[in-house]
């Protein structure tokens, strides 16, 4: 039987004969056909020599090619980017036309494999890898990086701004946040994004840009599930979370490591402080304090976010409690509340005996529901509960604002008081003029619609003024404070109200 040309003989024999050195031996290749095969080799030598040559060849393109794309999903790989972004930056002085680049990550996949297996997750990598490209145009650049990352190079445009990027995020997640139905199973994902875009970009090369957007996934990443971040020069970039193991979360939990510190939120009419968000820490005995990035994750995975809403909330209700008996003023607790604890039939119920067992009137409590949870549900069950929240008095405030994509009629369906505004677009407010036009477009139509406007993340005073100018009805960040322990809380309050007392203007709305 006759052996198969393997591929390393055809390696081999490419090697060989795919060199310039090997012209040398062309004479003595025809002159050995003539000599054994008479003139009638000679021809078939001379007609198909060049044919293989150029069979060859090709088939070695071919493999180069394939070498370039993901085996996976077939898409192009990290190059592919940096060559289209470095193509297009080159020629943006003579057409005018820019781009920008985005990261996506899809997340817990560690946990998909471990509960569906490996081939299953390849599959959901090969599903998202088609809805991204589905939601690009055709002339965008969509790579596969290393992990569950895809890096994505816009087409020449006239405008890449943070607005427009935003929007085809919120995009790229909704494609990514439909169930993915394999072999039987409706299984579903979430992704973060990074970007970069042309007026933040730290340099004007693909290699910038990328960086660029991978350091925006990474900040992404840290603040939670589902986050769309854009790269900002004087971001903190936090070092890669360390992962724990599971029971010392879980103990934690139930040892009353994990407690809420406080975060401010003061209104730029009075300068008041009027609420403060209760905020998940884990304080560990050797490594001191630790994010709930760090920490949700691993307790999403062993089902326990509801048991972590019951602990934050009985010490932020018995904090408001002795914050009233100390006699402090403080009109309300913010809660962060996850989908699950949202879907729970039994949520009304449960929260009306915490509230009782406090003696704390339901408008006390501010229930904050993030603006992705209310753009991607499509059961009844949540919107029932928070409008049933509602009637019995609790406020609603639509968290990270503006990274969700929710539509006018759902944050009507909602019942929402009060929006509060993602940090993206608080960052330089007061001095990038694109970022003030995002602002007073929010503001307007969060006036015409009658709801209450907070802003987060307000790092600076400049950043403050500004949104007091514009309008906006409280801040919370860290130019007012930082996220305070609980037994920080009463000092703080104290001088901050001297503060207001002492310097009247402070916090007031200009003019
Ligand atoms: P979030 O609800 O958007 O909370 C705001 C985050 O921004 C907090 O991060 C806060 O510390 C941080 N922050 C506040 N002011 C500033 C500022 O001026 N600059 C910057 N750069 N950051 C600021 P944190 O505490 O790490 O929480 C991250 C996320 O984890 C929260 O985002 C929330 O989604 C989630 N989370 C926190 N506590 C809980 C909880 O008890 N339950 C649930 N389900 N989620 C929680
Ligand atoms: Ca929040
Ligand atoms: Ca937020």
């Amino acid at each position: 039987m006759r052996q198969r040309l393997t591929t390393p003989d055809l390696a081999t024999f490419r090697r060989l004969f795919l060199r310039p050195q090997s012209v040398a031996f062309l004479p003595a290749i025809f002159l050995a056909a003539f000599w054994f095969g008479g003139e009638a080799a000679l021809i078939v030598t001379t007609v198909l020599f060049p044919a293989a040559v150029y069979a060859l060849a090709s088939d070695n393109a071919g493999s180069r090619a394939a070498a370039n794309k993901d085996g996976l999903t077939g898409l192009p790989l990290r190059p592919a980017v940096l060559e289209a972004l470095d193509r297009i930056l080159d020629m943006r002085d003579t057409n005018g036309r820019t781009t920008a680049c985005l990261m996506v990550e899809i997340e817990n996949i560690g946990a998909l494999s471990a509960s569906y297996g490996a081939e299953t997750t390849d599959k959901l990598q090969q599903i998202a890898a088609r809805r991204i490209g589905d939601t690009m145009r055709e002339h965008d650049v969509v790579a596969k990086l290393d992990g569950t990352r895809f890096a994505i190079a816009l087409a020449p445009v006239r405008r890449a701004d943070l607005e427009t990027l935003i929007q085809l995020s919120s995009r790229i997640q909704a494609a990514l946040a439909e169930p993915y139905s394999i072999d039987s199973a409706k299984i579903y994902a979430s992704a973060s994004i990074g970007f970069c875009t042309p007026t933040r970009a730290p340099a004007q090369s693909g290699a910038a840009y990328l960086d660029a957007a991978e350091a925006a996934l990474l900040d992404a990443s840290h603040n939670g599930p589902g986050s769309i971040r854009a790269y900002s020069a004087d971001r903190i970039h936090r070092p890669l979370e360390h992962s724990f193991d599971p029971d010392e979360v879980a103990m934690a939990l139930e040892n009353g490591h994990i407690v809420p510190w406080f975060q401010p939120q003061v209104s730029t009419d009075t300068g008041e402080v009027t609420g403060m968000e209760a905020l998940a820490r884990w304080e560990h005995p050797e490594n001191g304090v630790i994010a709930p990035a760090k920490f949700l994750p691993m307790l999403e995975e062993l089902g326990l976010l509801e048991r972590l809403g019951e602990v934050i909330r009985f010490h932020a209700l018995s904090a408001l409690q002795s914050w009233d008996k100390n006699g402090m003023r403080i009109k309300s607790v913010s809660v962060n509340f996850t989908a699950t604890e949202l879907a729970n039939p039994k949520l009304v119920e449960k929260l009306s005996w915490e509230l009782d067992r406090f003696e704390l009137s339901p408008d006390r409590l501010e229930i904050e529901v993030l603006e992705n949870v209310i753009a991607a549900t499509d059961d009844d069950i949540i919107p029932r509960n928070i409008r049933a929240l509602k009637a019995i008095g609790c406020r609603i405030d639509l968290d990270d604002y503006g990274t969700g994509h929710a539509s006018i009629a759902n944050i009507r369906r909602f019942s929402v008081d009060r929006i509060k505004i993602d940090r993206s677009y608080i960052t330089r407010c007061d001095i990038d003029r694109e970022q003030q036009d995002m602002l007073a477009a929010i503001l307007t139509m969060a006036e015409r619609l009658e709801l209450e406007t907070l802003a987060e993340g307000v790092e600076t005073l400049g950043e403050h003024a500004m949104l007091a100018q514009l309008g906006c009805g409280y801040v919370q960040g860290f130019s007012v404070s930082r996220p305070l322990r609980e037994a920080h809380v009463q000092d703080w309050v104290a001088q901050h109200l001297k503060k207001i007392e002492d310097a009247p203007r402070i916090g007031r709305r200009a003019g």
